[in-house]
C-alpha cells in the first residue's frame, strides 16, 4: 500500500533520510523506533507529503505521491495522521471536530457525517463527551478524539507520530487500546512510538531507524529477542 524507494531528504547539510526503502502492505502494522533525531517524524511526514523529499519515490496505493493541488488533498484524506499534540480545533466541539473533514473535504451531508462521527466517538469510548470542547477533556480523551477524527475520513492508512508521548502515564493505556483494536481490525498503520509493549503485541514488523537510515527490520518477537545491529542493541539496552 505504501512503498518508499531510495528516498533521500536533506535539511540543509543534514542528510535526514538516507536511501530509505520501506514498504507497508495493506493491513500491516509497522512500528518505527529509534533514537531522537533519527528521522522518524520526517519519515512519517514524508509519507503524506507534509515534507517534500529530495530524491527517490513514494507511492501510495499504486500512485506516485502527488506534489500539490487536488490530488494531494485526495492523498491526505486517504492517509490519516495522528500527532503527539492532538491538534484539535479548540473553538469547536468534539463532535464538530470529527465531522469537519467529512463535510468540508469529502462534501458529505451533515446528517451522514454526524451519524458516523457519533459512531466513531462511541468506538473510541467518548460519545458522552460529544458536545464538550477539547479543553474540557483529558489528554487521553483528546487523543482518542483525534483518532476518531482521522478515521472519519475513512482513510486507507493511518500514521501515528508518538501519539502517547504527551500524555500523563495513566492515560497512555486508553489510547494504546484504541490503536490495538484498530490494528486487530486490519487498519494499515505506521506508528512511531516508544511504547515497546505496543510494538511487541500489535506490530507485524518493527523498523529500527538511526541517523536517517533504516538499520534493520524484523517481526517484533525476533527484533526484541535478537537485534542484529549494534545500534539497535545499544538502543534497546537503554530503553528496556
Ligand atoms: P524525535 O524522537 O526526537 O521525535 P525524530 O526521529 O522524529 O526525533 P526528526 O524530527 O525526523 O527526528 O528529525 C530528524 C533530524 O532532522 C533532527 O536532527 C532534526 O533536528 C532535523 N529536523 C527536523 N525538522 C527540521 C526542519 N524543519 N528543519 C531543519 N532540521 C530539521
Ligand atoms: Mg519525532
Amino acid at each position: 500500500l505504501i512503498v518508499l524507494e531510495n528516498v533521500n531528504k536533506w535539511f540543509g547539510p543534514l542528510h535526514v533520510l538516507q536511501d530509505v526503502d520501506l514498504s507497508v502492505a495493506r493491513g500491516e502494522v509497522v512500528v518505527v523506533i529509534g533514537p531522537s533525531g533519527s528521522g522518524k517524524s520526517t519519515l512519517c511526514r514524508a509519507i503524506n507529503r507534509l515534507e517534500p523529499i529530495d530524491s527517490g519515490t513514494i507511492t501510495f496505493d499504486g500512485r506516485l505521491l502527488p506534489a500539490e493541488g487536488r490530488p494531494l488533498a485526495q492523498l491526505r484524506s486517504e492517509v490519516g495522521m495522528v500527532f503527539q499534540s492532538f491538534n484539535l480545533f479548540a473553538h469547536k466541539t468534539i463532535l464538530q471536530n470529527v465531522m469537519l473533514g467529512p463535510v468540508k473535504v469529502r462534501k458529505e451531508k451533515a446528517a451522514t457525517a454526524r451519524d458516523r462521527a457519533m459512531s466513531l466517538l462511541e468506538r473510541v469510548g467518548i460519545a458522552s463527551q460529544a458536545d464538550k470542547f477539547p479543553a474540557q477533556l483529558s489528554g487521553g480523551q483528546q487523543q482518542r478524539v483525534a483518532i476518531a477524527r482521522a478515521l472519519a475520513m475513512q482513510p486507507k492508512a493511518l500514521l501515528f507520530d508518538e501519539p502517547t508521548s504527551a500524555l500523563d502515564p495513566e492515560m497512555v493505556g486508553e489510547v494504546l487500546d484504541v490503536m490495538t483494536s484498530l490494528a486487530k481490525e486490519g487498519m494499515t498503520m505506521v506508528v512511531v512510538t516508544h511504547e515497546m509493549g505496543f510494538a511487541r503485541h500489535a506490530a507485524n514488523r518493527v523498523v529500527f531507524m538511526a541517523d536517517g537510515q533504516l538499520i534493520e527490520q524484523a517481526p517484533p518477537a525476533e527484533f526484541f529477542a535478537n537485534p542484529k545491529s549494534d545500534r539497535a542493541k545499544d538502543f534497546l539496552s537503554k530503553i528496556l
